[in-house]
C-alpha cells in the first residue's frame, strides 16, 4: 500500500510499504479515507526529534473498518470510525481514570502511545491506505455511515479534543475571558472550544494573517504579537486586569515577539503576564524533555526559564500534557451531529495522499494559507 514515509529532515515521500496485518484478536484494519497533518508531525519533519527515516507518519485518522480480529465485539466490517491519536488499552490504571493519553500498557517504559510518532510505540501511522488499530473496541469511535461531516469528524482524532483539552485544563467556564496563544489548528480549536463553553471574550494571539483572520471569523479578538507586547494589548482590552484564563497552543517552538528567532519559554511567560491573579493556565502546546535543535544548553534538556516567581505571586495554576482524546471525542462528535459545532472551518486544504510532500513543505512554512491539511488516499477520492 501507499504511505507517507519520513526520509530525512524536510523530506517525506509517498511510497509502497507493507500492508498492515491483524496481529492480535482485538485488532481491526481500517481503510483510511481521511488523515490530517498535524503541527506535531512538523517536529519530526524538521528533524527536531529522534524519529528515524522510514517511519510512517499520521496520527489523525478516520476510515472504514475493513477487517476485524476474532476478539472484536463492538465493531463490524463497513463501520465508519475515527481513532484518537492516543493508542490506549482501556484497562490500565490511567485509562480507567480517563487519562488515556498516559496508557501504561501500549508502550512499555513510557506512559502513552500514538500512531506514527517517535517514542510513542510501534504503531504505524495512518497517512497511508490502511491502518492497524489495536484494542479496537476501545480505540474506535463509531460515526454515522456515509461521508457526511467527514472534514469535521477527522478533527476528532486530535485537534478538536486537544483544543478543548486546553480549555478543560484551564477550567474555562461560562462568562470568563480567555487568552489563547497560537492561532494554528490547536489554538483555533481552543478559541472555538472556549466560545462553545460560554466564554464571554476570547483573544487569539499569532502573527500569521490568515490564521488571525480565521480567529476573528469565529468571534475571537485577533492579537498580532509582532505589533506590540501581546499581554499589554490584551490588558488594554480588559481594563488592565488581564484574562481569567489562558491557553498555550504554541509549545516550545514559540517565536520571540519580534519573530526573529525561537524563544521556547516566551509563550509561557506571556501567559503568566496575561492571566489575572489566581487565574488558570492550560498548556496543550508541546514541551519536550530534550530538543537537540535548541540554541541553549538548558533548552536542549527541556529546561526553560519560566517566571515561576511571578506565577507564585499571582497564585496561578497550570495544567499540561497530552490530550486524553477519548475523554471528549464522543461528546464533541455529538455536537457536530447536532449541528452545534463545525470545527472543519479550520481545514484549509484537502488533497490526495500523493501530494503529501508538497503539503508538508508548505504547511511547515505556513505559506499560502496552509492552516490544516487533510489527505485522502486515492481510493477515498474515487469512492
Ligand atoms: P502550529 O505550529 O500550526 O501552530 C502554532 C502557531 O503558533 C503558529 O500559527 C505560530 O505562528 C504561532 N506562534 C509562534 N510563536 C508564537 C508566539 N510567541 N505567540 C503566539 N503565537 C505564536 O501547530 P498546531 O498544530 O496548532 O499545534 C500547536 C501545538 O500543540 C504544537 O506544539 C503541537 O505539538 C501541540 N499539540 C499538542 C497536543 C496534545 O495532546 N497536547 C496535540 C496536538 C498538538
Ligand atoms: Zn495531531
Ligand atoms: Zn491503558
Amino acid at each position: 500500500m501507499k504511505a507517507v514515509v519520513y526520509e530525512k529532515p524536510f523530506s517525506v515521500t509517498v511510497r509502497d510499504v507493507d500492508d498492515p496485518q491483524i496481529q492480535h484478536p482485538n485488532d481491526v484494519l481500517v481503510r483510511v479515507t481521511s488523515t490530517a497533518i498535524c503541527g506535531s508531525d512538523l517536529h519530526m519533519y524538521e528533524g527536531r526529534t529522534a524519529a528515524e527515516p522510514g517511519i510512517v507518519f499520521g496520527h489523525e485518522n478516520l476510515g472504514v473498518v475493513e477487517e476485524i480480529g476474532s476478539g472484536v465485539t463492538s465493531l463490524a466490517q463497513g463501520d465508519r470510525v475515527v481513532m484518537p491519536f492516543n493508542v490506549a488499552c482501556g484497562f490500565c490504571k490511567n485509562c480507567l481514570a480517563g487519562e488515556t493519553g498516559f496508557c501504561l500498557t501500549v508502550n512499555p517504559g513510557f506512559a502513552g502511545g500514538a500512531y506514527g510518532y517517535v517514542a510513542m510505540g510501534p504503531y504505524k501511522g495512518g497517512q497511508a491506505e490502511r491502518l492497524r488499530v489495536p484494542y479496537a473496541d476501545f480505540n474506535c469511535l463509531k460515526l454515522p455511515p456515509g461521508n457526511e461531516f467527514e472534514t469535521d469528524f477527522v478533527l476528532l482524532a486530535d485537534i478538536f479534543p486537544t483544543g478543548y483539552h486546553g480549555c478543560e485544563l484551564a477550567e474555562v467556564s461560562p462568562g470568563e475571558s480567555v487568552a489563547v496563544y497560537g492561532a494554528g489548528p490547536v489554538g483555533l480549536m481552543s478559541a472555538y472550544s472556549a466560545l462553545l463553553r460560554g466564554a464571554s471574550k476570547v483573544f487569539c494571539v499569532d502573527r500569521v494573517a490568515e490564521r488571525l483572520a480565521k480567529a476573528e471569523e469565529i468571534g475571537a479578538v485577533p492579537i498580532d504579537f509582532t505589533k506590540g507586547d501581546p499581554a499589554e494589548q490584551i490588558k488594554e482590552h480588559t481594563g488592565g486586569e488581564g484574562t481569567d484564563k489562558g491557553v498555550d497552543a504554541v509549545g516550545y517552538q514559540a517565536q520571540a515577539h519580534d519573530a526573529s528567532h525561537e524563544e521556547p519559554a516566551v509563550v509561557l511567560n506571556a501567559l503568566v503576564e496575561t492571566v489575572r491573579p489566581t487565574g488558570r493556565l492550560g498548556v496543550p502546546g508541546l514541551y519536550v524533555p530534550s530538543d537537540p535543535g535548541a540554541s541553549d544548553e538548558h533548552a536542549r534538556h527541556g529546561q526553560l526559564l519560566v517566571s515561576i516567581g511571578k506565577m507564585f505571586e499571582k497564585g496561578q495554576k497550570m495544567g499540561t500534557g497530552q490530550c486524553n482524546v477519548k475523554r471528549y471525542n464522543r461528546q464533541l462528535r455529538d455536537l457536530i451531529i447536532a449541528g452545534r459545532a463545525q470545527p472543519g472551518f479550520v481545514v484549509s486544504h484537502e488533497l490526495p495522499l500523493e501530494q503529501a510532500p508538497q503539503a508538508y513543505q508548505k504547511f511547515d512554512k505556513r505559506v499560502e494559507g496552509y492552516t490544516k491539511v487533510v489527505l485522502h488516499p486515492g481510493h477515498a477520492l474515487a469512492a
